[in-house]
């Protein structure tokens, strides 16, 4: 059933609890779905965006009736994880509906988990909310923790306000991780710091290599910091003791030692993780990504409009699914082209 609302319009696509998953030609299972479900946010992240942003005219994003459509095909299918992304997804009108609507799955055992990659602005408002509906656990983006580099790195943000929703979302019983990305100059020094305030307050931390999508106006290179020296600098001063724990995706886990928290690392420049992708990405405009390192997209927002029937959409998934690449080839350069021209708020974080 729909969530709580009785005057909602969106028609229930009806799943079946624990469908057979969709298989690529690699033999991969695609279980977990990743949305952007705006292109538009309250930050604007030197990393992830310029400071003119133009974001796409309303009428080409999908509506929110066409994303709970084409996720509940998406679960109908197999898919067991769903993560809300952006953008920045809490900006947008009206998301709690989507977050409600889709919540039906969580209660019917078909959708094993329904998460959020945050800027954490609006947690306050939203987390308790979240909570109640069956989301366990978060992302939360924050790469410093002083505030004028916040302003900075944001170009905008109030770190107090993102720290509040942060403390919202714990009090509401939400996990929260903690990904920051690793930025030249700019809060290499703060990592073990950083490191020690997550796992003090019982959060996951992971660090994130910048990667070459969408342009933006300080040259990528600049801002490149590897992994692998942090990590080196990281094992100076903590024990790290790798874990075999795998998530699908790029990110791989230490545990340190001497906090007893989890560290993750994602490097999708330095090592290779394809092999056991299970993911796909749809944009806020209903291109699905079956690689976010790959151009090749399947069009879902035109499967969505042609027909009112889900078989033509599930039909659409299953052909684009169909030619998920085996891998990606990022490379930065200087003076290269961005491996690929969109953004990140564009795909999805
Ligand atoms: N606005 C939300 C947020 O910041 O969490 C969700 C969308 S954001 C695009 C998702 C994640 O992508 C964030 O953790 C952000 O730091 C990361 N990101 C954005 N641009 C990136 C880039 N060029 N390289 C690596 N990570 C990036
Ligand atoms: Fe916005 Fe997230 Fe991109 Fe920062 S990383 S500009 S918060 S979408």
């Amino acid at each position: 059933m729909w969530g709580p609302r009785t005057d909602d319009p969106m028609p229930a696509v009806s799943v079946s609890a624990r469908p057979a998953p969709l298989i690529d030609p690699f033999q991969r299972a695609i279980t977990y779905l990743r949305v952007s479900v705006t292109d538009r946010c309250d930050l604007r992240c030197v990393y992830c965006m310029s400071e003119d942003m133009t974001f796409l005219p309303k009428r080409d994003l999908l509506t929110l009736e066409e994303l709970d459509r084409v996720c509940s095909v998406f679960v109908a299918r197999g898919v067991r994880k769903l993560r809300i992304t952006g953008g920045e997804p809490l900006v947008r009108r009206d998301i709690m509906r989507l977050f409600r609507n889709l919540s039906r799955h969580l209660e019917s055992g078909a959708l094993e988990e329904m998460t959020l990659t945050t800027n954490g602005t609006r947690l306050r408002q939203h987390a308790a909310e979240l909570a109640a509906l069956g989301m366990r656990r978060i992302n939360v983006s924050l790469d410093t923790l002083d505030p004028e580099k916040f302003r900075a790195i944001t170009r905008r943000g109030d770190l107090p306000t993102v720290l509040d929703g942060i403390a919202a979302a714990r009090e509401a019983g939400l996990k929260v991780k903690i990904n920051a990305v690793a930025l030249k100059g700019v809060n290499e020094d703060e990592i073990s710091g950083m490191l020690e305030w997550a796992h003090g307050l019982g959060m996951e931390m992971t660090l994130i290599e910048v990667m070459p999508l969408g342009d933006i106006e300080p040259e990528r290179v600049d801002q490149f910091l590897p992994l692998s020296v942090v990590r080196e600098r990281l094992s100076e001063r903590y024990s790290l003791t790798p874990l075999p724990d795998r998530t699908g995706g790029p990110a791989r886990y230490v545990r340190v030692e001497e906090t007893g928290g989890r560290l993750g690392f994602i490097t999708p420049l330095t090592h290779n993780f394809c092999e056991s992708c299970n993911r796909v990405r749809l944009t806020c405009t209903g291109q699905l990504y079956m690689c976010l390192g790959q151009e090749d997209a399947a069009d879902l927002r035109a499967a969505l409009r042609a027909s009112p029937d889900d078989a033509v959409v599930a039909e659409a998934i299953a052909e684009a699914i169909s030619r998920k690449p085996k891998g990606h080839d990022f490379v930065i350069a200087r003076a290269a082209k961005p491996a690929v021209p969109r953004h990140m708020s564009t795909t999805g974080g």
